[in-house]
């Protein structure tokens, strides 16, 4: 038995229930294999199966086509806002600002090349996104650097925001990787971390579009070259095994339990359409961060009329079994987060929180 109660963390994150029952289930001994997958070679064919299915998985449910590579990396989101530019910058390389993520990776650029901001969210505080198509860009720009759902603040792009044209599209999608169908083939690079929608922390996903390795300059240090990890099929120097393999799990219950990405996406939109709802039918008790338009399905961002009123509803939310909804430090008030593995029974018991606590309070 255990005591799982409905965990709105904005990562590391929930995981489906039943990856951890298989895990549980297999972690003394991989079926066939005689010893945990914590517990062999990188190089085995046990885990070569591990890794090819991982790939084999996430190429199905995204469609990635023959011209993109994936990697399995390790350092987070956080190396890659400098091994994009270190692998990548070469003249200037655009960055769209619309949070604190994208605001770190262009610090980490800033450290190795020229960049220009084309689109700044500042003035506007951080609550919407802009349209691509809009902006002033530079096709011949090494590439355009976007984060396509900001974590923190709670603003997303839109499907289809990708541009069909211009400077190689670089995307974090630390936050949104597998919560919905994406066109791959727009994407020059794509990366992201395993922790929120699709697996444990340790691994970190890259999807490259294979002709950018000719630009990588020679002489980086060869952990931080792309080209080493394509060569190596990530398997260069010892991965993060026991990541890979949940996220071999993860994807195997996207494809086979949930049906793929159109589905997630359609329950990732209904989830967070009810806690919109509750924000907008609220009479301005409860007020969203993020400009309509720009609102995030996955961290749900708002506030209350007082830091009093955000302190007892988190209180009362923890003793309701409604867990990890304080927002970040740098904007306040609440954040659910509601990446793939939170059921919609969950959102409900929240949404029946939130209208409770605003009959009571207002
Ligand atoms: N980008 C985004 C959008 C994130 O949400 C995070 C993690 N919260 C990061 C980057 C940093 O990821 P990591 O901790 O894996 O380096």
């Amino acid at each position: 038995m255990h005591d799982r109660r409905w965990n709105f963390s904005p990562g590391p994150a929930a995981l489906p229930l039943s990856v951890l029952e298989q895990m549980r289930e297999d972690l003394p001994a991989l079926p066939g294999v005689g010893a945990s997958v914590l517990e062999i070679s990188h190089r085995s064919p046990a885990f070569a199966a591990v890794i090819e299915e991982a790939e084999g998985n996430l190429r199905e449910l995204l469609h990635v086509p023959e011209t993109h590579r994936v990697l399995f990396l390790q350092g987070g989101a956080s190396l890659q806002f400098a091994m994009v530019p270190m692998n990548l910058l070469r003249g200037t390389a655009e960055y769209v600002l619309t949070g604190s993520w994208s605001a770190k990776a262009l610090a980490e650029a800033q450290r190795i090349g020229q960049t220009r901001v084309v689109w700044d969210g500042a003035d506007g505080g951080m609550t919407t996104v802009p349209r691509l198509d809009r902006l002033d860009l530079d096709p011949a720009a090494a590439y355009l650097h976007v984060t396509s759902n900001e974590t923190i603040q709670g603003v997303q792009f839109r499907e289809g925001f990708e541009l069909q044209r211009g400077a190689p599209l670089v995307c974090d999608g630390s936050s949104d990787l597998l919560s919905r169908p994406i066109p791959v083939e727009r994407y020059g690079l794509l990366y992201g971390g395993a922790q929120k929608n699709a697996g444990p922390a340790g691994v970190t996903i890259v999807l490259l579009r294979e002709d950018l390795l000719e630009r990588i300059p020679l002489g980086l240090p060869s952990m931080l070259d792309y080209r080493t990890h394509v060569e190596s099929r990530s398997l260069y120097n010892t991965p993060p095994v026991f990541a890979i393999y949940v996220f071999m799990l993860v994807t195997r219950w996207l494809r086979d339990e949930i049906g793929g990405l159109d589905a997630m996406h359609a329950r990732n939109r209904e989830k967070a359409e009810l806690l919109y709802a509750a924000i907008d039918g609220s009479e301005g008790f409860y007020r969203g961060h993020a400009a309509p338009a720009a609102r995030s399905l996955m961290n749900v961002t708002w506030r209350l009329p007082s830091p009093e009123l955000e302190r007892s509803f988190l209180a009362e939310a923890t003793a309701e079994g409604l867990l990890e909804l304080k927002g970040h430090r740098s904007v306040g008030g609440i954040r659910a987060s509601v990446y793939n593995a939170m059921p919609l029974e969950g959102v409900e018991a929240l949404r029946a929180f939130m209208d409770d606590f605003r009959a009571r309070n207002a």
